[in-house]
């Protein structure tokens, strides 16, 4: 493995970190997964028809919902619409990797009904504020149950001491950016919602087969387009996108952290040689993520500078996910070709 930047963490890993060129079936993972907490579904509940009817949830009497971060929320939003009351602990526009969690959220879970989380130790903040909250009638589930995900190599002969956290990871988290596996998070969100609220059964089963139709049509329209640029290798700065290349036959590179200060003319070189080496079509970087280094880097590299949207911030309506999708789409098929 190539590393290409060897400095220390600056801010977010993910601003960041490029620790270079691993082929993508290798997941780097680099500042996305952590920790082994799977909690699987766990119903500590009273019996749920017991529950909806003797015990209202909230003044609004539906169900109440709380959901992680935006991908989850989208597919929760989905399959409940207003059948239930959904809400989002992780803000869009807020870093769900490094996320600290609010004496608000505590207070969310503790008067909560179901927690939906994405899992594969993504959301590190959820044990304490679990545990904080004291919640016993609380429904967790696990959008990533019978997901099997793909490990992360371990991050290199990374500085010494950086990444001692990836110790007991889970994996790459990054499981919604396969259209395929969205649509199992879909199912697992959907069946633990009928468990919680059974009353709802009928609706919540006929939203999730409407959201489910069009994750397989997104399928399609991946597997069509990308089908005609295979191998197709690109360089991320956020280890992402892992899943999406196994599913549709691409490769990614993911790639040193970026630091606040210069790369050295010595960490350029490197990069332009693996760039080189293992023939890179596309450097992409996040929507929100304007760094003048990866601007001079893909200037180095005489590669454009693409954006891929990592969907861990953008609009809660469940449509963006596939407006997000589909551009994301363009952009690989734009590079690609
Ligand atoms: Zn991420």
């Amino acid at each position: 493995m190539i590393r290409i930047y060897r400095g220390t963490k600056t801010g977010r890993q993910r601003s960041g970190i490029l620790s270079l060129v691993s082929l993508l079936m290798l997941s780097i993972t680099i500042g996305c997964n952590q920790s082994n907490k799977n909690l699987s579904i766990s119903t500590e509940t009273s019996p749920p028809v017991k529950e909806a009817v003797s015990i209202p949830s909230g003044q609004s009497g539906k169900t109440k919902v709380v959901t992680t971060f935006l991908p989850v929320y989208l597919f929760t939003k989905a399959v409940a619409r207003d059948a239930a009351d959904v809400k989002i602990l992780v803000p869009p526009g807020t870093e769900v990797h490094d996320y600290q969690a609010t004496p608000d959220n505590v207070k969310a879970i503790a008067t909560a009904n179901v927690l939906i989380k994405n899992g594969l130790g993504l959301e590190e903040f959820l044990e304490d504020t679990v545990k904080n909250a004291q919640n016993p009638k609380l429904t967790e589930i696990d959008t990533s149950k019978g997901i099997k995900a793909l490990n992360q190599i371990s991050p290199v002969e990374t500085t010494a001491t950086a990444e001692k956290d990836h110790d007991h990871a889970d994996g790459n988290p990054h499981i919604w950016l396969d259209p395929v596996l969205a649509k199992q998070q879909v199912v697992n969100i959907l069946q633990g919602l009928i468990i919680a609220d059974p009353a709802n059964k009928a609706t919540y089963e006929a939203n999730a087969a409407a959201y489910i139709k069009e994750l397989e049509s997104l399928n399609n329209e991946f597997q069509q387009t990308l089908q005609k640029t295979p191998n197709c290798t690109f360089v991320t700065f956020h280890d992402a996108f892992p899943y999406l290349a196994q599913r549709y036959k691409l490769k990614q590179l993911a790639v040193v952290e970026i630091p606040e200060d210069q790369l050295s003319p010595t960490d350029v070189q490197k990069a332009v040689n693996a760039v080189k080496k293992y023939k890179v079509k596309a450097l992409f970087s996040e929507p929100g993520l304007d760094n003048k280094l990866l601007k001079s880097l893909s200037q180095d590299l005489k590669l454009t500078l693409r954006t891929l949207d990592s969907l861990e911030t953008g609009k809660t309506d469940p449509r963006y996910y596939f407006q997000a999708m589909k551009a994301n789409l363009q952009t690989l098929a734009t590079a690609c070709n």
